[in-house]
């Protein structure tokens, strides 16, 4: 179910990248899809999400309908979800964020000291629109000073193949993003945009990533097109009231 979590060492934050596995979902989207919304799943969803709270340990997620940019919201309500952005902020605990992703690379932020914590759904649109530095203006307003990023799984470089002239323009915008994939044609490395854009913002990187493509336990719209599902980037602040 996870691919990854960890606790803060800073404080009683948890952070988890999800893989495809622990849910009910039959194939090709086996197991533990977190997609949006699915025609005619839509109750397996339900369930995969309530089991993945029930795993984190948390009444709900809230979560985005995700549109490629770099709006961000607040949300304070354990569960919410605030419609259409790219981004959410806390500094509530017991409110854990979820992006998804299955691609696109998923980053979650915190600051441990502070309480404030967010995630980000950083595909090569809303690298572009700037969600990274976004969602750390977001914090920095709730008070957070000393960020956290962990980059989770996303296409890797040396898979994620685009035209040359979409390599240019990117490129232009995100100098790191410039790659090749391995059969030498061009491509964009994700990781490196973003991390590149969180060294700017002046968060530390943890990189937590595998690549999607390459990684069968993970989903991946570049292999799988529509038959691919979707995981999640998890954080939460646990604990009571905080100054
Ligand atoms: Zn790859």
């Amino acid at each position: 179910m996870f691919a990854s979590r960890e606790r803060s060492e800073f404080g009683p934050v948890d952070i988890a990248f999800t893989d495809r596995h622990g849910g009910i979902s039959s194939a090709p989207f086996d197991s533990l899809d977190v997609s949006r919304s699915r025609p005619g799943r839509d109750a397996e969803l339900a369930s995969n999400l309530a089991r993945l709270a029930n795993a984190f340990a948390v009444p709900g997620f809230a979560t985005m309908h995700q549109m490629h940019g770099a709006e961000v919201r607040v949300v304070d309500v354990p569960g919410l979800a605030p419609g259409r952005c790219d981004a959410l902020v806390t500094k509530t605990a017991g409110v854990a964020l979820c992006v998804r992703v299955g691609d696109c690379v998923p980053v979650v932020f915190a600051d441990a000291a502070t309480g404030v914590v967010g995630v980000a759904h950083a595909g090569r649109a809303g690298m572009v629109a700037g969600v990274v530095g976004a969602t750390v203006d977001a914090m920095r307003s709730l008070g957070a000073t000393l960020i956290e990023a962990y980059i989770g799984s996303h296409v890797c470089g040396g898979c994620y193949e685009v035209p040359p002239a979409m390599r240019d323009e990117v490129a232009g915008l995100v100098p790191a993003a410039f790659a090749c994939t391995r059969w030498g044609t061009p491509s964009l490395d994700l990781g490196a945009g973003v991390r590149s854009q969180l060294d700017a913002a002046g968060c530390t990187s943890n990189d937590r990533a595998r690549c999607t493509r390459e990684s069968d336990d993970l989903y991946s719209h570049r292999r799988d097109g529509d038959r691919s599902g979707r995981f999640a980037g998890l954080v939460v602040v646990r604990g009571g009231e905080r100054d």
